[in-house]
């Protein structure tokens, strides 16, 4: 069985979990590991929680599943409300995973404009399907084995952590010269993920907003990591203060509990594509929504803010060591995320050793050790902090190896 980014027979094998409770993960030989990944940005509400829970057993009394087409039912309808409510779009297309969520939005756009061309910014990623591949880093974006399969967009050069006018007068260049042909500009809002765990300035999403609009082209915000709080503010778009045309968002969505994700537009970009071509068939699945729906209430309900704005001070406080160790070239931390980025590319099977020692669970990619744990990870925080400093010090002895 194939692993992700992986071969078979895989190369290390995984870990059997057998129990996940709230920060915890039991594996089958009885050890307890602190979990630094929320399962990939998803578990915010941590695991085994009983109102998401009671979501679930509540739905499958009713019903597991439906076809959407035709027919539809309270917990989606629900779910739909919610999100526009919360990101003032309020038009929703529920699909299935983010990478679909970002077919859609592309499909969105095309139609929209009958326009073909996308413009983004280099070290980005939006997903492993073919339209998402195409917007992803070009070099380091993990598919350059299927660049010639790939329709060339525009890229404009990497943002910046700090404030350049030079970087706004790069994109305004790059959106003018291509404005004819683009039918939107899409960038993962504030923190590129899974491109390499960077953090641009928010004055960049707020120029594209402007460029968009100057020249008639559509601004697709993929929150799929960065929605529900995840970078300190409700959606990464809320720290420029914009909304985008089209907005996916997956990931949090459901807690972390299935997958679902979603696609949302204005009302104008609604009107404009009349029949949207896109159905999967177990789209608006109703355990999903109804988690979702419930995932979200609690989201509603809990201290998030306060919680990280905890996390942000408990994980600049617990790295700060990790940036003197010699192998490690930056240290940053925004909202509920914090990286160490090395020189190297790490030995990620050395890393996790050294990790999980410490009775944690962190999957390092690349240069980058990072962590983004649930938002209900109280003190046990200080134990993913002090692995990754512990991870960060462990470098340097002999050469790394590459890992996704
Ligand atoms: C994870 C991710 C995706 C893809 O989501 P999947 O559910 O893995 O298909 C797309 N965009 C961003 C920004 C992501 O972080």
């Amino acid at each position: 069985m194939w692993h992700p980014y992986a071969a078979v027979p895989s190369h290390a094998p995984a870990h059997v979990v057998s129990r996940a409770d709230g920060v915890r993960l039991t594996l089958a030989d009885g050890r307890e590991l602190v979990d630094g990944m929320s399962s990939w940005w998803a578990a915010i509400h941590g695991y085994n929680h009983p109102r998401l829970n009671r979501a679930l057993t509540d739905q499958l009394q009713d019903m597991a599943h439906v076809m959407f087409g035709g027919l539809t039912h309270e917990p989606a309808v629900r779910l739909a409300r919610t999100l526009a409510d919360m990101t003032g779009l309020p038009r929703v297309f529920l699909a299935d995973s983010g990478s679909v969520a970002v077919e859609v939005a592309i499909k969105m756009a095309f139609q929209f404009t009958g326009r073909s061309r996308l413009l983004t910014v280099r070290g980005g990623y939006h997903g492993d399907t073919f339209g998402a591949m195409a917007v992803c880093d070009p070099v380091n974006g993990m598919h350059h084995l299927f660049s010639g399969a790939l329709p060339r967009h525009v890229f404009a050069d990497l943002p910046p952590a700090e404030f350049d006018e030079a970087y706004l007068a790069h994109l305004a260049e790059t959106v003018a010269a291509h404005a004819g042909e683009l039918a939107a500009i899409i960038v993962e809002p504030v923190v590129q993920g899974a491109g390499g765990m960077r953090f641009y300035h928010p004055a960049y999403l707020r120029g594209l907003r402007e460029l968009a609009d100057e020249h008639g082209v559509l601004l697709i915000a993929d929150e799929i990591a960065t929605g529900f709080g995840r970078t300190g503010e409700l959606f990464g778009c809320d720290h420029a203060g914009i909304r985008p045309d089209i907005m996916c968002l997956g990931k949090a969505l459901t807690g972390g509990y299935m997958s679902l994700a979603a696609t949302l537009c204005t009302e104008r970009v609604a009107a404009g594509i009349g029949v949207l071509m896109h159905g999967p068939t177990f789209m608006g699945n109703p355990l999903a929504t109804a988690v979702a729906g419930a995932s979200l209430d609690l989201l509603a309900e809990r201290p998030w803010r306060e919680e990280v704005k905890r996390i942000e001070a408990g994980l600049t406080e617990g790295l700060a060591e990790a940036a003197a160790a010699p192998g490690v070239k930056d240290v940053r931390v925004l909202g509920a995320i914090g990286v160490v980025e090395t020189h190297e590319p790490v030995d990620v099977r050395r890393v996790q050793d050294v990790v999980m020692g410490h009775g944690v669970w962190l999957r390092p990619f690349n240069r980058l050790i990072y962590t983004m744990p649930p938002y209900s990870i109280g003190d046990d925080l200080d134990r993913i902090t002090t692995a990754m400093t512990a991870a960060a010090r462990s470098l340097g002895r002999g050469p790394g190896r590459s890992g996704t």
